[in-house]
């Protein structure tokens, strides 16, 4: 078993954070069958921090019997729901208590700011699992009415065994978003975390046995998507895949599905969210909110709001904002209190963005602000705008996912709904002003899965969150993510009818 510890001595956070690098499968940390490392970099420096282990497919077998395991035997058939509510409540309460040390590790790795990691990230993650904690003693069918004879009712049972693929952007968060709903419905879980960001859902691991689950009810499998993801997507015995990351590897894990079991997959994919900024706005707000939409974390969000469109009558007074906002930006540790943008998290991100940045002046677009790297060391890029954009241009039709957006003029409502809705993608929109008509036309006319009016995308625990279109389809969150973790059983009796 190979533990590797990292030191730190900045003043928010004193002390040693020790992380456990193999496997975590039936309740216990273990090897990988034939151990490979993976190398995880600090993205605010492009340096080494640590090698991880490469989960392969004999792993996932072992992960999956696990999971089985528990779900035929403890988890599945002992463990009512109330007591399932107790362990999830238990597992919020140990992560708020060691959350400092689990955001030390989200920040080495991702390069968040550390701060935003426990204010954000972990204070959302926190409040999802104690919300479907509620829920675990409140999954229930219905009776429904037919005739006389007949007495039905419906079951909402677990799938079984649910593999989840986290992706790097929020790992965390985006853990508890399935970990929350899938637990509460009974199902046993393996986690598939990124390679790039796994160092905090590792030390999650520590926190499943401090809260006491069953062992195999939570199992942690690290590796490469093509080969841990894909055998976990391919598994005959996994019934469910609950995926967030890109369209291009939702469709692989769909084709999985397919050539496998058939098993039931809901897919959180990207977005390319437009905002709308009418004349009528708060002005000042609408910047500032926009602006956080695409500029925090470094617009790696699936919710990015990286096509901004803006009324005729205030456009210069928006983009000399923006403009300001984005020279503010300054790099740094993501435990210094002074830095003020996060960096994009690998050297494969970083070469992605700065693409679409040289494909966005070669198509002819106008710089407005930014355009290059930020400083000379890691992977941060300057907050970047481009003017005088076209629709068929790559930077106003693909999700760059970096802190770079496209900024639209407009005169009508006509012409901003049908330029924001002329997109593949349907996972969220904004728009500003103060028109309470306008707002609730727009709210009905445009395609996406969330609508925010005078506030940027930012998802709720207690509210759905999914896309329409190539965003995926499934929710997260909410109520309504309950319903993707149950299958619908119809039980009819006959009562006394004879043949
Ligand atoms: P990614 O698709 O590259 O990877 C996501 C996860 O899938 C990782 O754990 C990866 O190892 C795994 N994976 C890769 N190939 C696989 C395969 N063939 N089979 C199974 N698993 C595989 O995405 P990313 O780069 O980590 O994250 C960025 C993307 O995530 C963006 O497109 C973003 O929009 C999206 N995202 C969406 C949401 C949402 O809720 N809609 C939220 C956050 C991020």
């Amino acid at each position: 078993m190979t533990v590797h510890t990292q030191q730190f001595d900045y003043p928010l956070f004193k002390g040693k954070v020790s992380v456990n690098t193999g496997l975590f499968i039936d309740g216990k940390y273990v090897d990988p069958l034939d151990r490979h490392d993976i190398e995880v970099f600090d993205p605010t420096t492009g340096k080494v921090i640590t090698t991880i282990a490469a989960g392969g497919k004999k792993d996932v077998d072992r992960a999956v019997v696990a999971a089985q395991k528990a779900f035929k035997t403890t988890w599945g058939k002992t463990v009512s729901g109330t007591q399932r509510g107790h362990l999830i409540r238990k597992l919020a309460e140990v992560f708020e208590k060691h959350q400092d040390e689990l955001a030390a590790l989200e920040t080495l790795d991702s390069g968040k700011q550390y701060f935003h990691v426990k204010a954000m990230d972990f204070a959302n993650a926190i409040e999802t699992l104690k919300y479907y904690a509620g829920w675990a003693d409140k999954i229930s069918g219905k009776t429904i009415e037919a005739e006389p004879h007949k007495f039905v009712y419906t079951l909402h049972e677990p799938i079984g065994v649910v593999g989840c693929i986290v992706p790097w952007n929020f790992p965390i968060m985006i853990l508890a978003w399935k970990l929350g709903p899938a637990l509460a419905t009974g199902n046993c879980v393996i986690v598939k975390p990124s390679e790039v960001t796994p160092l905090a859902t590792l030390k999650f691991a520590e926190l499943i046995q401090e809260a006491g689950f069953p062992p195999g009810v939570v199992n942690i499998v690290t590796g490469y998507g093509s080969v841990a993801g894909q055998a976990l997507a391919q598994h005959p015995d996994v019934g469910k895949i609950s995926f967030t990351g890109s369209t291009l590897t939702g469709r692989k894990i769909l084709h999985s599905s397919g050539d496998s079991n058939l098993k039931r997959v809901t897919l959180e994919l990207g977005g390319k969210t437009p905002n709308i900024i009418f004349d009528d706005a708060d002005i000042e707000q609408a910047v500032k909110w926009t602006a956080m939409g695409i500029f925090h974390h470094a617009g790696q969000m699936c919710t990015a709001g990286s096509r901004i469109f803006v009324q005729e009558g205030v456009y210069d007074k928006v983009m000399a904002a923006f403009v300001e906002i984005a020279k503010a930006a300054k790099p740094g540790s993501g435990f210094d209190p002074n830095t003020k943008i996060d960096p994009v998290v690998s050297k494969t991100q970083f070469d992605r963005v700065m693409g679409y940045i040289n494909a966005g002046k070669e198509s002819g677009a106008t710089v407005a602000v930014g355009g290059g790297q930020l400083g000379n060391e890691g992977y941060f890029v300057q907050p970047t705008l481009f003017t005088d954009v076209s629709a068929d241009m790559k930077i106003v039709k693909e999700e760059i996912f970096g802190p770079v957006g496209v900024i639209i003029k407009f005169k009508t409502e006509e012409e901003a709904l049908a330029a924001a809705n002329d997109t593949t993608y349907g996972l969220s929109a904004c728009i500003y002003t103060k028109d309470v008509e306008r707002a609730t036309r727009f709210a009905s006319a445009l395609e996406a899965g969330s609508i925010f009016v005078n506030i940027t995308s930012g998802p709720d625990w207690r509210v759905s969150f999914g896309g329409f279109k190539q965003s995926g389809f499934g929710k997260d969150l909410g109520e309504y993510a309950l319903e993707g973790y149950t299958n619908t059983k119809a039980v009819t009796l006959n009562i006394g009818q004879k043949l």
